[in-house]
């Protein structure tokens, strides 16, 4: 798309400084990393979330994905990382170009995880239904 940011790095027209590329899938950094090293791993094609990918093209992203957490995890010296994909804007999507986020970790480096919540009694089972049905 042409107002779209992230197809401009990839056309070349914004910098980005790239750690990846293939037919398909682009990693470059993230330009306000949480942790150094912080890699958005993207497809090429202009899909806005994950479930407008095609499984294909959404398999040649994933395993990238990996690929690039195991590269960060060796390259960086550091003790884990990371999978993120917002996905809407509810979820904190700001540039609608599906991304996945690879997030270098450090055991030290005082980020926090999630809070969490509580079910109230038997609503996990009726959540979980929700869900099983609307997979069918
Ligand atoms: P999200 O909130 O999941 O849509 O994340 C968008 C991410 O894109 C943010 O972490 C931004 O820091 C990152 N970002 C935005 N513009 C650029 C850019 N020109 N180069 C690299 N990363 C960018
Ligand atoms: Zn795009």
């Amino acid at each position: 798309m042409s107002d779209c940011i992230f197809c401009k790095i990839i056309k070349g027209e914004i910098p980005s400084s790239k750690v990846y590329e293939d037919d398909a899938v682009l990693a470059f950094l993230d330009i306000h990393p949480i942790n150094y090293g912080h890699t958005l791993v993207i497809p090429k094609e202009h899909h806005e979330t994950v479930v407008d990918l095609s499984d294909n093209l959404l398999q040649e992203v994933i395993l990238q994905v990996k690929r690039i957490g195991q590269a960060v995890m060796a390259g960086l010296r550091v003790d884990g990382f990371n999978i993120g994909l917002n996905n809407g804007r509810a979820a904190g999507q700001e540039v609608d170009h599906v991304h996945f986020h690879v997030i270098p970790r450090l055991s030290n480096d005082g980020l926090k995880h999630w809070p969490s919540r509580e079910y109230a009694e038997s609503e996990n089972e009726k959540v979980a239904d929700k869900i099983k049905q609307a997979l069918k």
